[in-house]
């Protein structure tokens, strides 16, 4: 990873909004749905609250009624976020989208309501990392869990967030795929692994 993108994501602690975001009446709101229709007709509505607010292009909202289909390697549970973000890279503007598992992978119970809204907190704040601070990369950094926080707060959800986290990582996110028409620079075609991955979350491509 360039070390810029990085430095970057480390060094901004909160969102900027072009004007106050009015969202904490969803955001409770939020928190008081458990269905997956619910959930995803309120989430999108915030996520249009927080998109404008912030002056960025639109993110489309899907939450499946169903458990987060998981992988596992030597028994152990790999995959274990609750959402994915996409972006398209290459489309103007580029179009973001957030995919949340109503379900949790192995006992499949429905998402406790402050998991899904920090979920939804978290995929967004990946939204804002490309088409607001214009990263190319949006590592898990420290200042990537300190912008979910400082959202979170600032829609009076802060509560939903978790404290500081001390440990920051450059390895790539699980969660997040950039779609960059199928062709990586340099066109070398992604890894047969990332594009199955990207076919079993998001589906085959409507044609
Ligand atoms: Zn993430």
């Amino acid at each position: 990873m360039p070390r810029s993108a990085y430095e970057r994501s480390k060094g901004v602690e909160t969102v900027t909004w072009r004007e106050f975001p009015l969202g904490k009446g969803i955001a409770l709101a939020i928190l008081d749905e458990a269905s997956a229709t619910g959930r995803q007709q309120k989430g999108q509505a915030l996520l249009d609250v927080l998109d404008e607010a912030a002056g960025l292009p639109p993110c489309k909202l899907t939450v499946a009624d169903r458990p987060q289909r998981h992988r596992t390697r030597e028994g152990r549970l790999e995959l274990k976020t609750y959402g994915y973000y996409r972006i398209a890279w290459e489309s103007t503007p580029r179009r973001g989208s957030i995919r949340i598992y109503n379900l949790t992978a192995i006992r499949q119970q429905v998402l406790a309501p402050k998991v899904f809204l920090e979920t939804l907190l978290h995929e967004w704040v990946h939204h804002y990392d490309f088409t607001g601070l214009e990263l190319d990369r949006s590592p898990h950094t420290s200042g990537f869990f300190n912008r979910i926080r400082d959202l979170a707060e600032t829609l009076g959800v802060g509560y939903v967030a978790p404290p500081k986290r001390e440990v920051s990582s450059a390895a790539p996110p699980e969660d997040v795929m950039v779609a960059k028409d199928h062709l990586r620079p340099g066109g070398v075609p992604p890894p047969k692994w990332i594009r199955d991955q990207v076919l079993a979350l998001f589906g085959h491509p409507r044609t």
